[in-house]
C-alpha cells in the first residue's frame, strides 16, 4: 500500500479532528443557510482536511440576531463583573487544563511548531485570566468636590462585537478579543480566518462548558468577502475588533464609517531591529533569530529588518547566517522543530516570490527556498538576505515568513532614518548599552511597541497596537476595558451654589 502524503511527511491527524467546521450560533452548531462549504488545507501535504461552513450574510444576519437576543435579554451584560469573572476564570481553567490537545489541533491546523502552540494555548488562558481580573478590580471613577459636586463614570458594554482575526496563531488571538469583550459584557460575533477555522470551533465548546449563557458567544466561518464583510457591513454591530492586514485594515475602515463604528485595528508590520556596535552581540542574535524565526516568521511583531552599526556589521552577517542555517525545519508535530510548515500554499507562493525578489535586491547569506528534504509541504528554510537598501521591496513590505532582510547603517541618524522609512510602525527592537542612546531612540522611533535589549516579552497591562500602517487605537490592559465599553458620566450636584442659569432662576 501507498503512504499518504500525512505518512510522507510525517504529520499524524490527531484522533480528535472534527468531521467537518460549521458555525455556533445561538448555542447551535450550524450549517450555512445556503449550505455553502469550503475546503480547509493541511499546511503539511496542503489537501484538504476537512470543509467548513461559508458564511454570507444571511449566516451573519442570524448570528447577530442572536447576539442583540442575548445582549438585550439575557444574563451576561446584567451579571457583576465579579460572576463574569468567575465564568472566564472557567474557561482559563479549560483551555489549561486541555492545553496539550489544543496545541496538538492547532499545530496541525496552522502548522506551528508543537512547543510554540503549546505556548500560545496557555498564554490564551493567561489572556482569559487577565480580564478576568482585571474587569473586577477596575474601580469606576469617582470625583467629588465635597458637598457639592459629586462626578462619577458608568461603564456599560456596548451591545454586540465583532471580532475578525488573522490566521497567524488563531486560537490565541482570538482570546485576546474573546476575553475583554465577554469580561465587559459585551456579546460577540466572531469571524475567525479563513486558513485556519478549526480553534475558534473550538472556543465554542470551552465557552459552553465553563457557563457563557447560550448567545453571548456566535461563530461565523467564512472568506473575508462574505462573511467578514458582512459583519462589519452589520447595522446592530456596533462595534470591529479586526487584526490582519493593513489593506484589508482600510477597506473595514470604509464599509464601517457609514455606521461610525468603533474600530481596533491592529494590522502589519516590518518591524526594525537595530543593532549598535556596543551591543552584547550573541545576545542580539539569539534575539533577533527567534524574533523573525519563531512562529515560523507568521508573527505581527516580528523583527523582519535587521539594522547593524557597521563596526560589527561583516561579524554579525556571518554569525547570524550560521545560526539561521542551524534553526531546525522539521514537521509541525515534532518536539525538536523550530519553524513547521507555513499555513497554505498560497501564503506559501508568497513568501517564495518576496524570496525571488530577494534574490536580486541583497545577497543570500542563508536558506533561500525550500530545504532539503522536504520535497512536499509549505516549507522554507530560514532566509537571511544581506546589504539590503532601504528601497527594496524585502525591505519595505510584510513578507510575514522566515525571510530577513539585514541592512547596514554608520550614524544613529541613519539607523533612526532606516527604522522609519517604511509605511509600518508595529514594533522595533534596540540592542545598545548606551542607555540614554536606548531611550532617545526608543522615543524617536515610529512604532507602538519597543523592546530594548529585550524580545517580545510583554506586560499584559501594556498597550498593544502600532502606529502608521500598523494599526488604529491600542488594546492591553485598561485599554481594552475602555474599548469594549461605553463610559457615560454622571454629574450631581449635591448642594451649595446653584448652577449658574440665565436670566431668572426657574420659578419650578
Ligand atoms: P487578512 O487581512 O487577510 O485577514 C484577516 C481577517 O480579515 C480574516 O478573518 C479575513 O477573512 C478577514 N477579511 C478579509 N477581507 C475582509 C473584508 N473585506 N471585510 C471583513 N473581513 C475581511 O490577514 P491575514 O492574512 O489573515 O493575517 C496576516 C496579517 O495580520 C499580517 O499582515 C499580520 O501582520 C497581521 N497581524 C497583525 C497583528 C497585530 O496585532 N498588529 C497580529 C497578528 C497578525
Amino acid at each position: 500500500m501507498s503512504e499518504t502524503p500525512a505518512e510522507r511527511t510525517g504529520h499524524p491527524r490527531p484522533p480528535d479532528l472534527p468531521e467537518r467546521i460549521q458555525h455556533h450560533i445561538d448555542g447551535r452548531a450550524v450549517d450555512s443557510v445556503d449550505g455553502g462549504t469550503f475546503e480547509v488545507l493541511d499546511p503539511v501535504t496542503n489537501e484538504p482536511y476537512v470543509h467548513a461552513a461559508a458564511g454570507a450574510t444571511a449566516d451573519v444576519d442570524r448570528a447577530v440576531a442572536a447576539a442583540r437576543r442575548a445582549f438585550d435579554d439575557g444574563p451576561w451584560p446584567r451579571l457583576l463583573p465579579r460572576e463574569r469573572s468567575r465564568v472566564l476564570h472557567r474557561v482559563a481553567d479549560l483551555v489549561e487544563a486541555s492545553d496539550s490537545r489544543l496545541a496538538e489541533l492547532e499545530t496541525f491546523d496552522t502548522g506551528l511548531p508543537i512547543t510554540q502552540a503549546l505556548g500560545q494555548a496557555r498564554r490564551a488562558a493567561e489572556n482569559f485570566r487577565f480580564f478576568a481580573d482585571l474587569v473586577v478590580a477596575q474601580a469606576d471613577d469617582a470625583f467629588k468636590v465635597p458637598g457639592r459636586q459629586l462626578n462619577y463614570v458608568n461603564r456599560k458594554p456596548i451591545g454586540v462585537a465583532g471580532l475578525i482575526t488573522p490566521w497567524n496563531t488563531p486560537f490565541m488571538l482570538e482570546s485576546w478579543k474573546l476575553a475583554p469583550a465577554l469580561a465587559t459584557g459585551n456579546t460577540v460575533v466572531l469571524k475567525p480566518a479563513e486558513f485556519t477555522p478549526l480553534s475558534a470551533s473550538l472556543w465554542a465548546g470551552i465557552l459552553d462548558e465553563a457557563g457563557v449563557p447560550t448567545g453571548v458567544f456566535n461563530l461565523v466561518n467564512g472568506l473575508g468577502e462574505d462573511a467578514g464583510d458582512a459583519l462589519v457591513r452589520h447595522p446592530h454591530v456596533p462595534l470591529i475588533s479586526f487584526t490582519g492586514e493593513s489593506r484589508t485594515g482600510q477597506l473595514i475602515f470604509a464599509n464601517a464609517a457609514p455606521h461610525l463604528k468603533g474600530l481596533s485595528m491592529e494590522l502589519g508590520g516590518k518591524s526594525p531591529a537595530v543593532v549598535f556596535a556596543d551591543a552584547d552581540l550573541a545576545a542580539a542574535i539569539d534575539a533577533t533569530i527567534f524574533g523573525v524565526f519563531s512562529l515560523n516568521g507568521e508573527r505581527c511583531t516580528a523583527g523582519s529588518r535587521i539594522l547593524v552599526e557597521r563596526p560589527v556589521y561583516d561579524e554579525f552577517v556571518d554569525r547570524y547566517a550560521a545560526q539561521a542555517r542551524r534553526v531546525v525545519v522539521g514537521p509541525p508535530h515534532d518536539p525538536r522543530t523550530e519553524v513547521g510548515a507555513l499555513v497554505h500554499p498560497e501564503h506559501y507562493a508568497k513568501v517564495m516570490r518576496y524570496i525571488e525578489i530577494g534574490r536580486s535586491e541583497g545577497r543570500l547569506v542563508a536558506g533561500g527556498g525550500r530545504p532539503d528534504g522536504f520535497p512536499t509541504g509549505s516549507y522554507v528554510a530560514p532566509t537571511v538576505f544581506a546589504d539590503v537598501p532601504p528601497e527594496a521591496r524585502i525591505f519595505q513590505e510584510e513578507i510575514f515568513g522566515p525571510v530577513v532582510a539585514i541592512t547596514p547603517f554608520d550614524t544613529e541618524e541613519e539607523a533612526l532614518a532606516l527604522a522609519n522609512g517604511v509605511r509600518y510602525g508595529l514594533a522595533a527592537y534596540v540592542w545598545t548599552n548606551d542607555l540614554r542612546r536606548a531611550h532617545t531612540f526608543a522615543q524617536a522611533v515610529d512604532a507602538g511597541m519597543v523592546w530594548l535589549n529585550s524580545n517580545n516579552v510583554r506586560d499584559l497591562r501594556t498597550p498593544f497596537g502600532g502606529v502608521k500602517a500598523s494599526g488604529l487605537g491600542h488594546e492591553g490592559g485598561y485599554r481594552s476595558i475602555d474599548f469594549y465599553t461605553h463610559q457615560q458620566a454622571v454629574h450631581i450636584t449635591l448642594g451649595g451654589a446653584h448652577n449658574p442659569t440665565f436670566g431668572r432662576a426657574d420659578p419650578h
